[in-house]
C-alpha cells in the first residue's frame, strides 16, 4: 500500500520510493498537456496512468501501448520548475503521438517534434539535461602483477565467487580477489 504524503511532507524521503506521493502540480501539468492537445487536434484523448516511481537516470517514460506514464520522482524534487516544463510536455507528447498515429511513427521523429513545437511551444529536445547524481557503487578491487588494482563489479565478483576465472589482459595473470573494496 501506498502512504499518502502532501509534496510538502514528502521533500526529504527521497531514498523512500514507495512513500512519494503523486505531486499535485505533476498531475496538474500532465492534464493541462492533454487538454492542450485535445484543443488543438479537436479530438478527445485517452488519459494515461501515471506512476511517479521511475527510479535511474531518465526524467520520465512513456508506455505507448498501456497508455502509462512513468516519472522519476528524485529528478522532479531536483529539477521541478524544468521538470514540469519540458519533461510532462516531453512524454505527453509521445502519447498524443501515439494515439494520432500509433506504431509506425519514429518515437522523436517529425510528428513528435511538431506536437512538442506547435502544441505545447517548447522546444523539441530528445534529451533531458539534467544533472544526474549516481548512486555509488561498491567494486571490488582485485590483484594480478600490474600495480593498480583492477575494480570489479558487484556481478562479476558475484561470478568470481561462483568459480569464475579471470586473467589480466596486460599482464595475463590470474586476477584475485584483495579482500578490499572501493565506492565508486
Ligand atoms: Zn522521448
Ligand atoms: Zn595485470
Amino acid at each position: 500500500m501506498t502512504r499518502r504524503l502532501l509534496p510538502s511532507q514528502a521533500v526529504g524521503f527521497a531514498n523512500e520510493y514507495n512513500s512519494a506521493a503523486m505531486p499535485e502540480a505533476l498531475k496538474q501539468h500532465v492534464e493541462a498537456c492533454y487538454q492542450r492537445a485535445e484543443q488543438h487536434f479537436q479530438r478527445r484523448f485517452a488519459r494515461p496512468e501515471i506512476s511517479i516511481k521511475l527510479r535511474g537516470q531518465k526524467a520520465g517514460v512513456a508506455h505507448l501501448t498501456e497508455n502509462k506514464l512513468r516519472f522519476n520522482w528524485v529528478l522532479y524534487q531536483a529539477n521541478q520548475h524544468d521538470f514540469l516544463a519540458q519533461t510532462v510536455a516531453h512524454e505527453v507528447a509521445h502519447m498524443i503521438a501515439h494515439q494520432l498515429y500509433g506504431l509506425r511513427i519514429q518515437p522523436h521523429g517529425p510528428e513528435w517534434q511538431s506536437i512538442m513545437r506547435e502544441v505545447f511551444k517548447r522546444p523539441a529536445t530528445r534529451c533531458h539535461h539534467y544533472a544526474i547524481t549516481r548512486t555509488p557503487r561498491t567494486h571490488y578491487l582485485y590483484q594480478c602483477g600490474c600495480a593498480e588494482p583492477m575494480p570489479f563489479t558487484g556481478q562479476r565478483h558475484q561470478r568470481v565467487r561462483r568459480g569464475a576465472g579471470y586473467l589480466c589482459r596486460r599482464c595475463k595473470q590470474k586476477l584475485i580477489f584483495s579482500g578490499e573494496t572501493r565506492q565508486q
